[in-house]
């Protein structure tokens, strides 16, 4: 029998009853991580030589295996951040959340590919290649955590870390039918994590239940003295979980869900995305919560992509202004120093991430920061102060996690800047703008493929979300489920 492929919480109880050992896990997890690797390119590095460190206190994370986005920096182990910058770069520190793993006895056996650098959100711009869905190979992941959420979803290991800026792990869950979590922006720290864009950024898990979250949760939380930025918490989270949601008040916004607003690119598909979640709510309501319609005003919806870019772009180029090919990476050549930035950084860079460093660049531009980045900020908070006012009066906001299913390889499927695109594809970092936690669960399939519910609440209220998505989780069939094509 493969415990491999069972949630945390089976797999704890498989060990507790000795019926299977961490070795024979970590094994296991392995092999499966070589037998898919050609196939969908999920790892950067597999850590043949896993195993368990010394000293590890009881901890329902204990000899359990697990995978990690290789823009969090692993202690000796090579970390890339998938691009050609940084091919050679292996850190001489762990993150913090690496080392919180290690302390709970989790095992690492590999770090996974994302979109270059974590810049995108389709896991085709990882210097190694493509990865592929597990439940269509013709079809993409989703980024940029497209290396986690393969390798949970083809259930290499039962859990893995990613992370998320404009929705970088909700979205690639989504995708891949397993559950995707970002917290409250602090909750866990980023100390470790290379920055895309620092104001945006979190790290956060997948996993194939709303418990094992919740596991992952207790493990990670709290203030670190090296993250500035990071918070407290006396929430236990496996302790305070519970299925009660009797009297809860969610919302969804109205405009998102009106299809007048999609008259140009209607098709089957969204019809069926829109119907899954009218039955969503119809579960949220027999569930005892009650669900609400909410108008917001459509052009700050539409605002969320070009605001998010603007001020991720921003970020991006000065957060990665330190790779120069002088302290990290292959060397450039040149005579001056000016000379070798130049010759590391146009060999390092894939042109996606140029783009956004050209875009940055002027964002920036002195007599540009007022009218774009300022402005951006302005909207950001605008957004953000609707949300926190709605949040007084509701626990979370419920929302489809996506306007169509995984895309395919052949990019001219994507509408770029469509309604459809604007409102439904990215109202996700709104999560990212507020720091608020907010998760994704499969809610069905739609041609086959899985969709997902997003589910946002107030900073500091995780703990609401969780319920709220572990007591919708038991409305569906879905819970520790694995991509069809490998079951
Ligand atoms: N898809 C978004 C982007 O391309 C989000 C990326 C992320 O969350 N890291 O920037």
């Amino acid at each position: 029998m493969s415990y491999i492929k069972g949630t945390i919480e089976e797999i704890r109880k498989a060990m507790d009853e000795k019926k299977v050992t961490s070795e024979e896990l970590v094994n296991e997890s392995l092999k499966l991580a070589h037998t898919y690797e050609k196939e969908y390119n999920a790892f950067v590095t597999i850590c043949d030589d896993a195993k368990e460190e010394n000293n590890v206190k009881d901890n329902p994370l204990k000899g359990i295996p697990c995978a990690i986005k290789d823009n969090i920096s692993t202690k000796g182990v090579l970390t890339t951040a998938s691009s050609n910058i940084l091919k050679n770069y292996i850190p001489f520190y762990d993150a913090t959340v690496v080392t919180k793993l290690k302390e709970a006895g989790a095992i690492s056996i590999g770090k996974t590919t994302l979109d270059e650098l974590a810049m995108g959100g389709t896991g085709t711009a990882a210097h190694t290649g493509i990865v592929k869905n597990p439940w269509d190979k013709n079809r993409l992941i989703g980024g940029s955590s497209a290396g986690s959420a393969a390798a949970v979803s083809l259930g290499i290991v039962p859990f893995a870390l990613g992370s998320d800026t404009g929705d970088s792990i909700r979205k690639p869950a989504a995708y891949g039918g397993i559950v995707g979590y970002k917290p409250t922006y602090g909750l866990i720290s980023r100390y470790g994590l290379f920055p895309f864009a620092c104001s945006l950024d979190h790290i956060g898990c997948f996993t194939r239940s709303v418990k094992d979250v919740a596991y992952v949760l207790d493990c990670l939380k709290g203030k670190d003295e090296k993250d500035m930025t990071s918070l407290d918490t006396k929430t236990n989270f496996i302790n305070e979980l519970t299925n009660d949601v009797k009297g809860k008040k969610v919302f969804y916004i109205k405009e998102m869900l009106d299809r007048n607003n999609y008259k140009d690119d209607y098709d089957e598909e969204l019809e069926e995305i829109l119907n899954n979640f009218d039955e969503a709510m119809k579960k949220c309501k027999e569930l005892g919560m009650e669900v609400e319609e909410v108008s917001f005003d459509i052009k700050l919806l539409e605002a969320i992509f070009p605001t998010y870019f603007t001020i991720s772009c921003a970020e991006a180029t000065s957060n990665n202004s330190n790779l120069t090919g002088i302290i990290f990476g292959p060397r450039g050549e040149g005579k001056t120093v000016e000379e070798i930035m130049f010759d590391a950084r146009t060999k390092g860079f894939s042109e996606l991430i140029k783009r956004r460093f050209v875009l940055g660049s002027y964002i920036l531009q002195k007599e540009n920061q007022e009218k774009l980045f300022l402005n951006a900020g302005r909207i950001r908070r605008l957004i953000v102060n609707k949300m926190n006012e709605l949040f007084k009066k509701y626990d979370a906001m419920i929302l489809p996690a996506q306007g169509a299913v995984a895309p395919t390889f052949r990019s001219e499927d994507i509408d770029k800047l469509s309604n459809r695109y604007l409102l439904l594809e990215n109202h996700m970092a709104i999560g990212n703008f507020g720091g608020f936690p907010s998760i994704t669960i499969p809610c069905g399939f739609v041609n086959k493929m899985p969709i997902g519910l997003s589910i946002t609440g107030a900073v500091k209220k995780d703990i609401d979300v969780l319920n709220i998505a572990y007591a919708i989780e038991e409305k569906y069939p879905y819970k520790g489920q694995i991509a069809k094509e490998v079951k």
